[in-house]
């Protein structure tokens, strides 16, 4: 057990983990980092599982905040595999020397704020403390998996495994009989790998999703060398874009042009690959006769795919606008339900009764399988950190502040809880966005508030209680304005029982949403309380 002292705790070591660390040095400041894995990457260390693989192009999934590291990546698909994005992860570690400041297996299990000397105490599982003036929790929105309670899953005889937690030396399917329960994302991307090689896969599905086909390919050197010709110019538009992507939106209504025209565009997109496809046109997300034309295209592919209409039938959404449950990308899913060896079992409306020792229950029969692989999703934006639960000034704590759903100011600070950062917290674009643009400029701004503070002898910054119940306005009003609520997606908190249904991202736009971030800097951070402590020279 140890104690030690720092300027800055960072949690996590993920992508904003790491570039924290960065700038924290670059400030001349000391930071520990404290990680719970034995490696770097965050969600690319844990999400192994078979097919992993980012849903934003490579080109522009990486960071990019220096020139030459940039430059000298490359990257060898379109759309990198999760191994290929975690050798990255790796090599920025390396380059940058990151890993002598990193606390591997290291669980953070408490973050407390005292107010004498305004600074975080962050305890551990191994009993150690970290005392630093700023906490960043660098902790991720998909970091918390959750794997349902099934009834019986302990008499289970065969082995489990969760998408998010995927082991280290992989799982032979080979000969297997195996069970995924979920179609989201994961299972999406899982399924038609494990099809391959198991003896036989069941999928129980609950909802179906809308999926796009990756058309993911060898990188090409021209296209690559298009990128890195002018990469700065290129990173600087996607920052002012609505995700953070350079997509090709086609700037009209759906509704706008005739249907033989809307067809042509669909064919288009869905001949492209990949997530773009919702930038078909300009009002997919906020019309819903738009939005029908873009699922009904995506439902003629699923029956058109798909041998037995039976299957067909199962496998077509119907109960979610298209994009307001995260849009998955594929390759080969729809496919995969051709092979003899694939069974779909719909548990909408006969759930999963209880995980027997040979398999799943479902009305009254049971499915055999060997392994059962939960894609069953995380416990989103909010999970990790209430989870941590810091306890802040006056006796506050995060969990009881966040009962009826997060409040913050900009995503950034919750009020109660001064000097406490949030990298991509609930109430910043974060999942809506590509998420390495999002953590830079999250950890850039958090960065020039501390130097701020450290040039202005200002010890302690926390949001005004009034400032943050405008911005949580703000962001509902934002999420309303479009088809996005009308899902119960885990943007809603809804994949969880019990969890408060608020809509967790900002839905504004990275792009405005930097303005505003800037604007706020640029106004002596208005909004925020900041002072100076003649507490913590007192103590020190
Ligand atoms: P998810 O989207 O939350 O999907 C979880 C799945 O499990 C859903 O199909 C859900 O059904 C099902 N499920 C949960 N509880 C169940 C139960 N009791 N019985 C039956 N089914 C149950 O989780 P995910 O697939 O891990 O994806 C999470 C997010 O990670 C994605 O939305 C995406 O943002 C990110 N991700 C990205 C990529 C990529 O970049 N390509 C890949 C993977 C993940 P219901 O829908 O009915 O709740």
């Amino acid at each position: 057990m140890t104690s030690s002292t720092a300027d800055v705790v960072i949690v996590g070591a993920g992508f904003g983990g790491m570039y924290m660390l960065h700038k924290m040095r670059g400030l001349g400041l000391r930071a520990i980092v404290l990680e719970r894995a034995t490696g770097v990457g965050g969600t690319w260390y844990w999400n192994r599982y078979p097919g992993a693989r980012c849903d934003v192009e490579s080109m522009q999934y990486s960071y990019s905040f220096d020139p030459q590291l940039q430059q000298e990546w490359n990257w060898s698909e379109r759309f990198a595999s999760q191994p290929e994005i975690l050798s990255y992860a790796n090599h920025v570690a390396d380059r940058l020397d990151l890993r002598r400041d990193i606390r591997f297996e290291t669980s953070v299990t408490s973050a407390a704020y005292d107010e004498a000397s305004q600074s975080w105490m962050v305890g551990t599982d191994g009993g150690d403390t970290v005392t630093a003036r700023f906490c960043v929790m660098a902790t991720g929105c998909l970091s918390t998996s959750r794997q349902p309670d099934f009834p019986g899953l302990s008499n289970f005889k065969g082995k489990t495994y969760h998408t998010g937690h995927w082991p280290h030396e992989g799982v032979d399917f080979t000969g297997k009989r195996v069970g995924v329960i979920g179609t989201g994302s994961s299972a999406i991307q899982a399924i038609p790998v494990i099809a391959e090689q198991a003896a036989h896969l069941t999928v129980f599905q609950r909802t179906p999703n809308f999926s796009i086909p990756t058309r993911n390919k060898a990188m090409d050197g021209a296209y690559e060398g298009w990128w890195k010709k002018d990469y700065p110019k290129h990173r600087n538009l996607a920052r002012t874009l609505r995700a953070g992507v350079i997509t090709n939106l086609n700037d009209m209504s759906a509704l706008s042009v005739d249907a033989a025209e809307r067809q042509r565009v669909y064919e288009d997109r869905w001949a492209l690959g990949g997530t773009s496809f919702m930038a078909s046109f300009n009002d997919l997300s906020v019309n819903k006769a738009s939005n029908d034309t873009a699922a009904e295209f995506v439902r003629s592919k699923i029956r058109a795919t798909i041998t037995d209409p039976a299957v067909a039938e199962i496998l077509l959404p119907h109960n979610h606008p298209i994009g307001t449950k995260r849009i998955c990308v594929d390759s080969h899913y729809y496919e995969t339900y051709n092979r003899p060896n694939v069974s779909l079992v719909d548990v909408r409306n006969s759930p999963i009764e209880t995980i027997t020792a040979d398999g799943v229950m479902v009305a009254g029969r049971e499915y055999p399988v060997d392994i059962i692989v939960f894609a069953t999703g995380f416990d989103a934006m909010t999970g990790t950190l209430v989870g941590i639960n810091p306890h802040g000034r006056d006796g506050a704590t995060l969990a009881e502040e966040w009962e009826a759903g997060p409040r913050t100011y900009l995503g950034l600070m919750s009020a109660q809880f001064p000097n406490l950062f949030m990298i991509t917290g609930p109430g910043s674009p974060s999942v809506l966005s590509n998420m390495i643009v999002s953590i830079e400029q999250h950890v850039d701004w958090v960065s020039d508030c501390i130097a701020y503070m450290n040039r202005n002898g200002l010890t302690a910054i926390e949001p005004r209680r009034d400032a943050q119940d405008a911005w949580v306005e703000h962001v509902n009003e934002m999420a309303f304005r479009t088809l996005y609520p009308t899902a119960n997606s885990w943007y809603m908190g809804a994949n969880i029982p019990g969890k408060p249904q608020v809509f967790m991202p900002y839905i504004g736009g990275v792009g405005a949403y930097r303005v505003k971030c800037d604007d706020v800097a640029a106004k002596g951070y208005e909004g925020f309380e900041l002072g100076a402590g003649q507490a913590r020279a007192a103590a020190e």
